[in-house]
């Protein structure tokens, strides 16, 4: 048992450990292992990143991340801003500082440079300095400071950015931190010190309005990374080159699959035809597992009264930020766009009496939703306002949890291994056991699903984490992260356990006991939405897609206008065997032809010339691999159909 002076820590795999109030995460670490605490940059300590250096003088849930923790990374960049400022402090002296956050890959920092400049041919100068204050080891010093002294050093500095983020501020909560001979406003959490960085790139220098109003002051941004080794700064390098050829707002447009338009709305996708076969092809062939499976689709309307998502909370909750609500010339009547399928689910459910025997029911859609997410945070596919889930909720008995969490398992396994990706993880997120009365449902059914949700991923021999904490307020879920071609890491594949939706909506069945129970409700997405997961899928095949997918899967091409009927012949005769493509009637060149092919990554080129038209034959090329030599139609179907078969 511990005592007064001591505090129990619950580390992630549930183990506890008593030390003195006020250790850190570090002694923790260097208590497991010197090797774990040489690389521990950052605690999350009861689910709040920290110092690792930081002391704990309560019973605490910590993990120790590293460098392979994403919180980690944002820790490692964030501290490497500072480093940055530092950098820029010493070399243009008087610059201003507005913030410095880490992003997805980095960090910036926004400043002020008076009538100073800075361009990329400055860049390797600033690294240069950068890596010499790097070197010195200079730790990160948190001091919490009273507001009053906090504007008094800013003034004292002459820095008014800082000035205004303090105005905003509550005193008592205010830290500074110091390295070296920089101090910079900052909640932190910081690295130990700066000799953990060891490679440090700029990537990029863009204007920015402060605090992001137009109606402020265009600050310059700089934008950077840094890496604890040399090696994988270049790896990164090497990355991006690879990564910007493969970008899929580039091959999209090259491969005609989709389209903006500002008339149309930003975030609003266009579907071109190239595009929009391939994604038909990809939800048929979802809509034919999932029917394996024991699913039934239904169908619902792109929007619901305002009164649904009332009921459903999401009204509540997201309704300030959302679109607002569409009138009608009743004035008591209001719209949304739906922001989620799952309340029009509930309300399909209870169209009629359940009963115990009648679960699990597994209602799917392709449900088209529409978020408003901010201009600045669209992206290309995976950054939209208008969206379709590939989405389906699972109504069950609580006693039918790990069955249906092992058949969703299964269907998403299913899904990765026919689209090729072979390199999965998953996290496993659960309740905070210290702070149990944050969640809703009982707590017997929780304990259930969570060890539902354990016994199913062992099962099916999953590699997981469990993260403590990271549960929905709602639920625990399941999460499937993928890693692409380059190794980059996507997010792939939730399904989340609900108990509160059914709540909310009174969704009930009779169990054989002849009393109302309450079902549990799962959300699950193999693909998360059709447009994100087309995103994934061109940049890990760099638009190359699995035969059954390409939205051409031949091009016939005639030698010259004389074979252009055999080729019409050929064409036809194919398409009886549901084999996409066309038939290129240019008056080109055949190397042009089969050049431009080759650019559209269209797998199978079919050449007709004289030989070919009179043996009633085919020259059959494949991308990348060159001639396959002559073929009848028939050798070519057969060929095909064994090519074209899903894994
Ligand atoms: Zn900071
Ligand atoms: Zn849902």
């Amino acid at each position: 048992m511990k005592d007064e002076s001591q505090v129990k820590i619950t580390l992630p795999d549930g183990s506890e450990r008593f030390y003195p109030k006020g250790v850190t995460a570090l002694e923790i670490a260097l208590s497991i292992s010197e090797g774990l605490a040489r690389n521990v940059i950052a605690a999350k300590v009861n689910n709040e990143v920290w110092d690792p250096t930081r002391q704990i003088t309560e019973d605490s849930l910590v993990k120790l991340l590293t460098w392979n923790d994403e919180d980690g990374k944002a820790t490692f960049w964030h501290s490497s801003a500072h480093l940055l400022a530092e950098a820029l402090e010493a070399l243009y002296p008087g610059i201003k500082f507005g913030t410095g956050p880490s992003i997805e890959k980095g960090f910036y920092y926004d400043v002020d440079l008076g009538g100073q400049t800075i361009s990329q041919e400055d860049f390797p100068k600033i690294e240069a300095k950068m890596l010499e204050l790097a070197r010195q080891k200079n730790e990160y010093i948190r001091k919490p400071i009273s507001k009053a002294d906090a504007l008094e050093y800013f003034t004292k500095k002459g820095d008014e950015y800082k000035l205004e983020l303090i105005d905003g501020l509550e005193d008592g909560s205010i830290t500074l931190y110091e390295q070296g001979g920089f101090t910079d406003l900052c909640r932190g959490p910081h690295i130990p010190n700066t000799g953990f960085i060891k490679a440090a790139k700029l990537t990029n220098i863009a204007g920015a309005y402060w605090r992001n109003k137009q109606e402020n002051k265009m600050l310059t941004r700089i934008y950077g990374i840094t890496f604890p080794k040399q090696k994988e700064l270049e790896e990164y390098v090497t990355l991006m080159e690879e990564a910007k050829k493969r970008d899929h707002r580039r091959l999209g447009k090259e491969l005609e699959l989709f389209a903006f338009s500002e008339k149309v709305g930003q975030g609003l996708p266009l579907w071109l035809p190239k595009g929009a076969m391939l994604r038909e092809r990809l939800q048929a062939f979802l809509s034919k597992a999932q029917s394996r499976a024991g699913y039934v689709p239904v169908i619902t309307p792109h929007i619901g009264s305002k009164d649904l998502y009332v009921t459903s909370g999401h009204w509540d909750k997201y309704g300030k930020d959302s679109f607002q609500p569409i009138k009608t010339p009743n004035l008591d009547e209001e719209y949304m766009l739906k922001p989620m399928n799952c309340p029009h689910h509930c309300e399909i459910y209870k169209t009629s009496p359940r009963s115990y025997k009648d679960l699990p029911l597994r209602f799917s859609e392709f449900g088209t939703v529409y978020r408003y997410e901010q201009s600045g945070e669209l992206h290309g596919l995976t950054r939209v306002r208008g969206f379709t889930q590939d989405d389906a909720h699972i109504f069950c008995r609580p006693d039918q949890v790990k069955e249906e969490f092992i058949r969703v398992i299964d269907l998403v396994l299913y899904v990765f291994k026919s689209l090729g990706f072979d390199d999965y993880s998953a996290q496993i997120s659960l309740r905070d056991p210290n702070n149990k009365e944050k969640y809703i449902g009982r707590d017997e059914d929780w304990e259930k699903a969570e060890s539902a949700i354990i016994e199913a991923a062992a099962e099916r021999g999953l590699s997981t984490v469990t993260e403590l904490g990271e549960a929905a307020f709602y639920g625990p879920k399941l999460d499937f992260m993928v890693r692409d071609a380059l190794g980059r890491k996507w997010q792939l594949g939730t399904i989340q356990v609900d108990y509160q939706l059914p709540q909310r909506f009174q969704l009930e069945y009779t169990g054989s006991d002849n009393q109302k129970h309450r079902p549990v409700m799962i959300h699950r997405a193999p693909f998360g939405s059709m447009e994100r997961f087309t995103a994934i899928l061109i940049e890990n095949t760099a638009g190359q897609f699995p035969l059954w997918l390409s939205p051409d899967q031949i091009a016939i091409l005639p030698i010259s206008e004389k074979f252009a009927d055999y080729a019409e012949d050929v064409f036809f005769q194919l398409q009886d065997h549901d084999i996409r493509g066309f038939v290129d009637h240019r008056d080109e060149k055949i190397g042009r032809k089969i050049r431009d092919a080759e650019v559209t990554k269209v797998p199978f080129m079919l050449i007709v010339g004289e030989k070919e038209a009179a043996e009633g034959k085919l020259s059959v090329r494949r991308k990348g691999e060159g001639d396959l030599g002559s073929m009848t139609i028939e050798e070519f179907t057969a060929f095909f159909k064994k090519e074209a078969a899903i894994a």
